[in-house]
């Protein structure tokens, strides 16, 4: 007997109504441009968002296939497909790197925020954080397809909140 978790990438995956029909495109591919900010925005799966849209808002969409993930840090839109915007209340985690997060999230897996660097950095000059991202990484490892809200690697952005941090206080780069 063949055995695939993979769901049909020609239908809609993650279809929220019984029909299961051909409510939109499959996963996104490429880039979109945010329809607040203008910037250009990656896609994401379907499976991230059902994971972390509030029921609330899962109950509005008929489909969460073909959404566009908004990373500027000024942008309310944190997700988009054509004029549909979903914003920090359409999630039920903290979307760490918009600008005012509170807790500012930016690794999910394993709860590093970035008031847990700063305080990291505060103590001892720097952070842990990067290397024990990268530990656990390899074991028990990571599930950012589900817990990130970018559907992705949080590194980038752990570094970059890193370098910001240490740049706020004054600490050397
Ligand atoms: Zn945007």
């Amino acid at each position: 007997m063949k055995f695939s978790q993979q769901t049909s990438e020609t239908s809609c995956s993650t279809s929220l109504n019984d029909k299961g029909d051909n409510c939109c495109k499959p996963q996104p591919k490429g880039k979109e441009y945010c329809p607040i900010c203008h910037k250009k925005a990656k896609g994401v799966l379907g499976k991230t968002l059902n994971s972390l849209f509030t029921p609330h808002s899962k109950s509005r969409l008929k489909c969460l296939d073909g959404f566009y993930y908004c990373k500027t840090p000024t942008c309310k839109a944190i997700y988009f497909k054509s004029d549909t915007v979903l914003t920090q209340n359409d999630l039920s985690v903290s979307a760490g790197i918009k600008k005012g997060a509170k807790p500012a999230t930016v690794c999910y897996c394993f709860g590093w925020t970035k008031e847990k660097i700063k305080d990291e950095l505060q103590q001892n000059g720097k952070t842990n954080a990067l290397k024990d991202i990268k530990a656990k990484m390899k074991n028990p490892g990571c599930s950012c397809e589900v817990l990130n809200p970018s559907g992705g690697c949080c590194l980038s952005d752990v570094s970059k909140a890193q370098k910001e941090l240490k740049e706020e206080l004054g600490l050397s780069t």
